[in-house]
């Protein structure tokens, strides 16, 4: 059975930094946005059904999903996201499952902006949790994409607290210093992974 860790952490933590490193050694990675696109894209099972039940306009012209209709659907309606959740996350766990047995590396990382929220922890063999503070959430946020502080706390209001997440973590990345110190982190973890994998195997 593969080894699998599941890389989590709040809004502009690094998950996607960490992932990269994480990638240089030769690791595949599963990255849980990239399947939740996947499962609703143009001729999918899940845009079909989602078209069936709300009508033709959820799609753009180009028959792709329209986002903000969908979440206007939903939004302040708990049936029907509620019906929405029932529909994409068993395709989105299946189809990390099915990434997870394709994969050829040593482990696999598994990068799930919502792990514990979402409940996907049991999905992994161990979790591993990207950290900084919130002002520094903000801070990058804001640089990258140019939005405003409020927006940023917004988000940090519907994610659950640092403490939370620190609290279910089996390892922890600091990501608040400068990136070398973070590559040194990603490495000796790397090597902690191929000795749990070797572990595992005999
Ligand atoms: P999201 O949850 O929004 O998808 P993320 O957790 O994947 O974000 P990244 O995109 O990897 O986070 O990083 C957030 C921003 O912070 C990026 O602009 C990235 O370049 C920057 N960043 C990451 N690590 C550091 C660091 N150690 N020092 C300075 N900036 C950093």
């Amino acid at each position: 059975k593969k080894f699998v860790v599941g890389l989590t952490g709040g809004i502009a933590s690094g998950k996607t930094t960490v992932a990269n490193l994480f990638a240089e050694y030769g690791i595949d990675l599963v990255d849980a946005d990239v399947i939740a696109r996947e499962v609703v894209s143009i001729g999918s099972d899940g845009l079909k059904a989602i078209a069936q039940r709300f009508g033709q306009s959820l799609l753009l012209t180009d028959g792709s999903l329209d986002r903000a209709a969908l979440r206007a659907q939903v939004f302040n309606n708990p049936e029907q996201r509620l019906w929405l959740n029932n529909l994409l996350h068993p395709m989105i766990r299946q189809k990390m499952l099915d990434q997870v047995q394709a994969s050829t590396s040593a482990y696999v990382i598994m990068v799930v902006p919502l792990l514990f929220e979402n409940h996907l922890d049991s999905l992994v063999d161990t979790t591993l949790v990207v950290d900084i503070a919130p002002e520094l959430q903000i801070s990058r946020t804001m640089q990258r994409d140019g939005v405003s502080k409020q927006q940023v706390e917004h988000i940090l209001a519907s994610q659950m607290t640092r403490e939370q997440r620190l609290a279910q973590a089996d390892n922890i990345i600091d990501n608040q210093g400068e990136y070398e110190l973070l590559r040194s982190q990603v490495l000796a973890l790397h090597q902690q992974y191929l000795q749990l994998t070797a572990d595992q195997e005999t």
